[in-house]
């Protein structure tokens, strides 16, 4: 039997002060070998699993005959962001999940080797040149997130024109301005998306639709034949306790936008600092909550602990995220819930939470949070509130006949809103979700496009 390969990582004392990335990728040694491990099975599940259906045998097959150009290639066929997804794919619930290999050893490392691939590929240069035939038929794709990208890649690849509208001044969506640089390096983004550039999709930034431009004034005055929604969840929801609105408060968006996109990580060389004091409170259990508390470590605070109502095992974050942090000498304070934050002058001091017990499950399986009456105080300099995001109304509130849900999902049909040549796909759909569901969307989007613009004409 061969032993799944472990990711070689950076030493834990030393990453928790630095922004570089803490998964090092596999040596070639060990990419042949995981290779090797493949079953290569008729009925392969983890293409299944895959929401873009990469063709996962073929280009294990490819690796293994050292034809790593033909293996990029292969994935590239699905997926324009394999060094992307290589890295933050939850790939223990997609491909990994449903390998047969993992029914009785450790799965396939399927995720290492295709970030092995994107890597390789732009290391080496290595790129399809793609033979699109033009039709000169105009979409307009409003975001450029993954399922944005996903979606105009597609979509120039049917021979449409593609506009990519963004509202900040780079491109990427969380690729860009959430997932921080030591998870997800801005290199990786920015020579992904260059990639998309050299298939001639035209992107647009600062350009707020809903604000700058309307979707009546694309389809009227800029003649779009289509429209692809693709804005995502960036909204974040509140506590709505006293005491929000201190200094010393962030939501985790703004903390990792002002982190990620505006480069507080490499202050003193951007004018970005951001002060988080020596001790920092994050509250919530999911995967931006990781990275929130991740990244307070790494800006100096000396004592970083994660505020969460239910206990360990309930956590949502991804395990391989939660292990990561506490390597990192992140603290988990359990089964508490904060119901106020105090401060002097306005700026945040202390933060007051319940203590909560658990008790029968409920319906998201998970044994349900009691109030007890009793509370413990704990002295902060900052909280950093992590607790969901919900889609931004913008869109919502400026264009007429658009349906949403009671979440401010935008409601869709075969990728298709309540408004005919409008299309939605992504977070903005499904709620916050995951890079690779939003790509899929975005592929999935781009064939309803064709469709309905062919259907039109
Ligand atoms: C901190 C954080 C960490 C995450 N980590 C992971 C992870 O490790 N793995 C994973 O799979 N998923 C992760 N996710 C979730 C994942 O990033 C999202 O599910 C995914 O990015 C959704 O893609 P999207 O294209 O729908 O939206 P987004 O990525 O949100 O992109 C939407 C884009 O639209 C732009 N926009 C919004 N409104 C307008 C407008 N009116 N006009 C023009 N442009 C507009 C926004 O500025 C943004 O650039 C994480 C999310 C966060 C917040």
């Amino acid at each position: 039997m061969i032993k799944r390969q472990t990711m070689p990582l950076q030493d834990k004392n030393i990453r928790n002060k630095n922004f570089d990335e803490v998964a090092l990728g596999f040596e070639l040694k060990q990419i042949k070998i995981e290779a090797s491990r493949c079953l290569n099975c008729k009925n392969p599940l983890c293409v299944k699993a895959c929401p873009v259906n990469i063709n996962i045998p073929k280009f294990i097959k490819e690796i293994i005959k050292d034809d790593y150009e033909e293996a990029y290639s292969t994935i590239y066929k699905e997926n324009i962001m394999p060094g992307v997804c290589g890295r933050v794919c939850p790939q223990e619930k997609q491909c990994e999940g449903a390998c047969v290999l993992g029914i009785k050893q450790e799965s396939v490392s399927i995720g290492a080797l295709e970030r092995f691939l994107g890597d390789y590929s732009l290391e080496n240069n290595i790129f399809n040149k793609e033979n699109i035939i033009e039709n000169n038929l105009k979409v307009a794709i409003v975001g450029s997130g993954p399922a944005g990208l996903s979606a105009a890649a597609s979509l120039r690849r049917l021979g449409y024109s593609c506009d990519i509208y963004e509202a900040l001044h780079d491109f990427g969506g969380v690729l860009r301005y959430g997932i921080p640089e030591f998870r997800l390096p801005k290199s990786i983004v920015d020579e992904e998306i260059n990639r998309l550039k050299n298939l001639n999709i035209n992107f647009h930034k600062n350009t707020i639709i809903g604000k700058t431009l309307t979707v009546d004034q694309l389809f009227n005055e800029y003649n779009y034949k289509a429209i692809f929604v693709a804005t995502g969840a960036g909204l974040p929801k509140s506590l709505h306790i006293k005491g929000e609105n201190l200094n010393g408060v962030y939501y985790a968006n703004e903390f990792l936008t002002r982190v990620n996109l505006m480069k507080a990580y490499q202050f003193p060389n951007s004018p970005t600092p951001i002060k988080v004091g020596d001790v920092v409170c994050v509250v919530g259990g999911g995967n931006v909550a990781m990275d929130a508390a991740r990244v307070a470590k790494r800006l100096g605070a000396k004592e970083v602990f994660v505020l969460y109502r239910r206990d360990m095992e309930a956590l949502p974050a991804r395990r391989e995220e939660i292990n990561h942090a506490i390597e990192e000498k992140i603290d988990f304070r359990l089964c508490l819930n904060p119901v106020e934050l105090i401060g002097e002058d306005y700026i945040l001091k202390t933060v007051k939470a319940e203590i909560m017990k658990l008790g029968e499950k409920d319906s998201s399986g998970r044994k349900r949070p009691i109030p007890t009456g009793k509370y413990k105080t704990f002295k902060i300099d900052s909280c950093i509130i992590a607790i969901g995001q919900n889609p931004n109304p913008i869109l919502k509130n400026t264009t007429n006949n658009l349906k949403v849900d009671q979440k401010d999902r935008i409601i869709v049909e075969n990728c298709q809103t309540s408004i005919p040549g409008v299309f939605a796909g992504g977070d903005i759909v499904t709620g916050a979700a995951t890079v690779i569901e939003a790509m899929g969307a975005g592929k999935r989007a781009a064939e309803s496009i064709n469709k309905y613009i062919k259907s039109t004409l």
